[in-house]
């Protein structure tokens, strides 16, 4: 009976230290308080540095769960061709197919992480400046493929050319 007590007491205290001091929690204190205040940054979805705006993610996802959005400062990525939209994914209507990230002419020409994905976008490892001085190594089907996807503009980019 006696060990019987001293097991419960052992155990109640242990508990009451865990709740009280949070000492020995397996879970981060800082996720869940993060949690419990609404505050947990959504991981990025889309590399806008890396975007050229072409809207080809747009264009083949099934869902309409992409939106391009207008930048407020358009950027000029090459000589002739300005960036002015990015996309953005209301992950609520997201199939996670992973068409855009698929069809991504960054990705598709040149065989990097593509700047869209449906669940988190990762970490660049390369700038667009350093991507498009790559050589092209996307297959002429793949090249034909995007002419129906991007803007009559933004062709001369994805082939290297000056226009
Ligand atoms: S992964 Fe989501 S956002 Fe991308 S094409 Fe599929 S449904 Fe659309
Ligand atoms: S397909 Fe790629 S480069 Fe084109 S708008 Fe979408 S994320 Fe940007």
């Amino acid at each position: 009976m006696i060990t019987f007590l001293r097991i419960m007491l052992t155990g109640a205290y242990k508990n009451i230290v865990r709740v009280l001091a949070k000492g020995d929690r397996a879970t981060s204190i800082d996720m869940r308080n993060k949690i419990l205040t609404l505050s947990v940054p959504p991981t990025p979805t889309v590399l806008d540095e890396m975007c050229i705006g072409c809207a080809g993610c747009y264009n083949v996802c099934p869902t309409d769960a992409i939106t391009m959005v207008k930048l407020e400062k358009p950027v000029e990525i090459i000589e002739g061709y300005t960036k002015d939209q990015v996309p953005r994914i209301d992950l609520l209507k997201c199939i996670f197919c992973l068409n855009c990230h698929d069809t991504c002419p960054i990705y598709s020409v040149f065989g990097e992480a593509a700047p869209i994905h449906a669940r988190d976008v990762g970490m660049p490892r390369m700038t667009l400046a350093e991507v498009l001085k790559k050589p092209i190594r996307a297959p002429p089907e793949t090249i034909e493929a995007l002419r129906e996807l991007i803007p009559v503009e933004s062709i001369s980019l994805i082939k290297g050319e000056k226009k």
